[in-house]
Formats: C-alpha cells, structure tokens, sequence
C-alpha cells in the first residue's frame, strides 16, 4: 500500500521517515518532521495548525515547545502562555502550583500524562489513546479532567495528541 505524509500528501520513503506505529502523525516525511522539530516554536505551529484535534510538542523533561489552535482552546490560554512552560504549568495541574513544581510532588510520578510522555521521549515507543485523568485547579477549585493521550516521538521531541476530554465536574 501507498503510504503518504499526513501533512504535505508526498509519498513517504519507508527508509527514512515515520510511518509506522504512528498515533498523532499517522506518518510524517523527514522534511516535515524537520519543520516541526526543528523551526520556531510559530513555525511548528502552523504544521500543528494542520491537525484538528488538539496537539502539543514537548521537548526534554515535558517542557512545551509549542501547540496547535485547539491546544490553545482546550487550556485556555495564548500560545505565548504556552511556550517554553511545564507540561503541569500548561494544564494548570494543581500539583504545579506547588513548591518545586511540575514533575517534583510524590504525585506526579504517578501523573499517566507526564509517564506517558516520558516513556516516548525514553524509548520512542508511541502510545495510542491512554486513558488519563489529570487533577486540575480552577477558581472553583481543584477537579479531575479525562482525557485520551496518544504520544510519538518526532526527531528527538514529542508529539501528544488529546483526543477526547470530558469535565466529570458539576455533574
Ligand atoms: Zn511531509
């Protein structure tokens, strides 16, 4: 079968690009996986800006390098609030409003969307729909957001995808 890349529609070379086991790209060219990993953090939102669903790209450690239109949407905030921020600064994770931040609470090493992203950045492996559920603060106080993680590593950074999200608050 004729594989083509999700985002310029060129044919793929099975040698050198991504298109196996593939969640969030559903196979990417090397010249496009470039783009992404390598540009600006704008650069890299305009190829994300392809995606409906929301996306995210991550670099050591979960630091955001940048989002997609609806990753902006789904945490509410500008894409500049979103640069060079902890992936629990992003999601507004109750435990990065805590001393030492994301990543550091005796919570976090149980955190299903920083594991998720770790493992990926660690092995390369992709994850497909993990079912998560991230405790989150809000002026009304702290409650837990679900959500469907599917993560692939791109050239060194990763890719995560947030499939489905349901608020199970004032239900
Ligand atoms: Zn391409």
């Amino acid at each position: 079968m004729r594989r083509v890349c999700g985002w310029c529609k060129k044919d793929l070379n099975p040698e050198q690009d991504h298109i196996s086991d593939a969640p969030v790209t559903h196979g990417i060219c090397s010249s496009c996986a470039l783009q992404i990993t390598t540009g600006t953090s704008r650069s890299a939102r305009e190829m994300l800006n392809m995606v409906e669903e929301p996306v995210f790209l991550l670099g050591q450690g979960g630091v955001m390098h940048a989002a997609n239109r609806s990753g902006c949407q789904l945490v509410g905030k500008e894409v500049d609030a979103v640069v060079d921020r902890m992936l629990g600064e992003v999601f507004e994770c109750a435990e990065a409003g805590r001393p030492g931040g994301c990543g550091m609470s005796i919570h976090c090493s149980m955190c299903t969307m920083r594991n998720t992203l770790l493992e990926t950045l660690d092995t390369g492996n992709s994850a497909s729909k993990v079912p998560a559920t991230r405790n989150l603060g809000s002026p009304e106080g702290e409650r837990d957001v679900h959500f469907l993680i599917s993560t692939e590593q791109v050239d060194g950074r990763i890719l995560m995808k947030i499939d489905e999200v349901n608020g199970s608050d004032d239900s």
